[in-house]
């Protein structure tokens, strides 16, 4: 694997299960909205390296990451606590199915998400070739604690009133972040609140067609296991790099 160093920029902590940080971007690294790459550390003297979606903007100067703490994960342990002006390895290879070109045109993208499966999806919303390509864009977040909406507060309040996306941002993103644990003013898991008919009153949104509607989706394997399920039943296809579908999957982790 061929890998660049980065410096990193920046940290900040969300809560004690989830981090995020940016770091320098070589300009040679280009990417999709939606990919991920391999990112690590060195480890006695060998690279540690683990899949990574990039949440950043493919036009941004810098590369940023949404990161959880596995209790004793090899490397999150240590990747937990990098500090300004720490290099960080990245592979030069971004991949992954969550791009645009692996979906029909249509008219409704959903962006449903679990946990640190947000992370690609912070990258398509920020995509203004995604804003001309669907009227409405709907980005799900499904989380078991309200500490763990990371970016709720920058989607809600920062993102509409940025200068070149704010008015698209403001026309065509629906974002509906929902706890299971916890009171919060979307409750339950999004498998169930697409089943019950509940995400698509809250939105106002009609039930889905595969016809106009596309869906990325990216969460726990289980999560992955349900909403296939869910759109294969409403008639939905997986799409792929030169089939592009109806919908596309990617793991937000791997078990081990
Ligand atoms: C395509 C892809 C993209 C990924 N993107 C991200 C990302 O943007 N942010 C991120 O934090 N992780 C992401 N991951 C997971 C990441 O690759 C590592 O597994 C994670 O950083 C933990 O590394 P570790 O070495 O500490 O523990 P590992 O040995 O890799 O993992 C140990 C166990 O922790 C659990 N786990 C791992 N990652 C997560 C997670 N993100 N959420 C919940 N449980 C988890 C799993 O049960 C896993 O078996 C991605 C994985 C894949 C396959």
């Amino acid at each position: 694997m061929s890998i660049q160093q980065e410096t990193v920029r920046s940290v900040h902590h969300w809560n004690p299960t989830l981090f995020s940080f940016t770091t320098s971007r070589s300009p040679s690294l280009r990417f999709k909205s939606g990919q991920f790459v391999m990112i690590g550390l060195e480890v006695d003297g060998r690279p540690l390296m683990r899949a990574y979606s990039i949440v950043s903007a493919h036009y941004e100067d810098h590369l940023e990451f949404y990161s959880i703490k596995v209790p004793a994960g090899p490397l999150t342990s240590r990747l937990q606590h990098l500090r300004l002006g720490d290099t960080l390895l990245v592979s030069r290879k971004p991949t992954g199915t969550l791009i645009m070109d692996n979906l029909r045109p249509g008219k409704t993208l959903y962006l449903l998400s679990t946990g640190t499966g947000l992370a690609p999806f912070m990258s398509i919303i920020r995509d203004p070739d995604v804003y001309e390509a669907f009227d409405r864009i709907v980005l799900a977040h499904g989380v078991r604690h309200v500490s763990e909406l990371g970016y709720c507060d920058y989607i809600t309040n920062t993102l509409p009133g940025t200068e070149f996306l704010g008015d698209a941002i403001k026309n065509k993103l629906t974002y509906y972040p929902t706890v299971t644990r916890e009171p919060f003013t979307n409750r339950g898991r999004l498998s169930e609140l697409i089943t019950s008919g509940h995400l698509f009153a809250d939105t106002g949104l009609p039930p889905f067609d595969a016809d106009h509607d596309r869906v990325m989706v990216c969460g726990s394997p289980a999560m992955l296991t349900d909403m296939v399920t869910i759109l294969q039943g409403h008639g939905f296809s997986e799409g792929a790099s030169h089939r592009p579908g109806e919908f596309v999957i990617e793991r937000a982790f791997a078990e081990r």
